[in-house]
């Protein structure tokens, strides 16, 4: 009997997954069937993988809402045959999609695991192999009750295992490319893989729900000194656009100009919801600390405590595509649903 643990590698693209072209020494796509000719130390993990890919691989900028249906999808049909999943995605949206994936796929018991790399797996000082190989072995990994130890979505990268709705890109350049600045990490590797046990996700779902209709009638509005809030007063439209992301200042904190308090009062009225988040890499929205936030709490702005902006948005496009009332998503915004915010 085989008793290797089995992890499924679904490659949708990106960087990781390149090599050199010998002929015209440019970077492509290899075909990831033959994924052991280009990383034959798989072999060595003593775990049974086999991996699908997207009939066409995409830049992680290419990423839409269909793609993350896809893999939604993909995870669902193979759920039961598989110990833990690892998911091969472009690091430049990785955030997002992990964060779309932890609202979609809820009720988990299995890891799903994202990573990726800044340079191809087919050059000579890529960080894809390790994070591929740790990455793999944080799938395949049981605990002390024979359980899947992570079950949760996860992005793993650099030696780092971060929460996938905790987690933003922060470096374009560095092999140390994500954080999670408001959540530890739940798992740092070194000789061995140090696990921060007390803080990973559990479900109190049953089963797996899989939810992966999601609208993306909302706007992103980001602040900044000298804005000029006529300029974006189409954004305020009820009617096509459902839901508005505020990224403020520090605590939540926004300009007392007449035009943006016009158009909250009004886009709030007519039920459109707004849900302020901060442009701070770290730290929390606390609306009314400050005189510039005190409107906002007036108004029925919702705040967005310490979620991430990618977390933020994705978890609007899945409440709204639930269809739940107006009411109902402004409870849920400031409930964490799957660990995505410090309450
Ligand atoms: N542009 C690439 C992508 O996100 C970069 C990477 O693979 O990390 O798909």
């Amino acid at each position: 009997m085989n008793c290797q643990p089995k992890v499924l590698m679904i490659y949708t693209g990106g960087t990781i997954g390149m090599v050199n072209d010998f002929h015209t020494g440019e970077l492509k796509a290899f075909d990831f069937n033959h994924i052991y000719s280009h990383v034959p130390e798989l072999k060595e993990l003593n775990i049974s993988l086999t991996s699908e890919s997207f009939d066409q691989p995409i830049d992680s900028s290419e990423i839409t809402i269909k793609d993350w249906e896809l893999i939604g999808e993909i995870i669902v049909k193979n759920y039961d045959d598989y110990d833990g999943f690892v998911i091969l995605h472009g690091s430049d949206t990785m955030a997002y999609t992990a964060s779309a994936l932890s609202f979609m796929l809820q009720g988990l018991k299995k890891p799903i695991i994202l990573t990726g790399s800044q340079l191809p797996i087919g050059t000579i000082r890529t960080d894809g192999k390790e994070n591929l190989f740790t990455a793999i072995e944080i799938a395949a990994k049981k605990g002390d009750d024979g359980e899947p130890l992570v079950q949760e979505v996860a992005v793993y990268f650099e030696y780092s295992l971060y929460r996938g709705n905790r987690s933003s890109k922060i470096s374009a350049n560095q092999f140390e490319a994500f954080k999670s600045p408001n959540f530890t990490r739940l798992a740092v590797a070194g000789i061995n893989i140090d696990y921060k046990i007390e803080h990973l996700f559990r479900t109190k779902k049953e089963k797996l729900e899989f939810f992966p209709s999601f609208s993306n009638e909302i706007a992103l509005l980001k602040l900044y000194s000298g804005i000029n809030f006529s300029f974006y007063k189409h954004l305020f439209d009820s009617k096509n656009i459902k839901a508005i992301v505020l990224e403020t200042f520090g605590s939540g904190n926004a300009p007392s100009d007449q035009v943006l308090h016009q158009l909250l009062t009004d886009y709030i009225h007519q039920g459109g919801i707004v849900l302020n988040v901060t442009q701070c890499q770290s730290g929390s929205v606390v609306q009314g600390k400050y005189e510039t936030s005190s409107f906002f709490k007036k108004i029925g702005v919702i705040p967005g405590a310490d979620i991430t902006t990618e977390a933020a948005l994705t978890k609007l496009m899945y409440l709204l595509g639930k269809n739940y009332t107006t009411e109902e998503i402004k409870q849920l915004l400031q409930k964490s649903l799957v660990g995505e915010m410090t309450l």
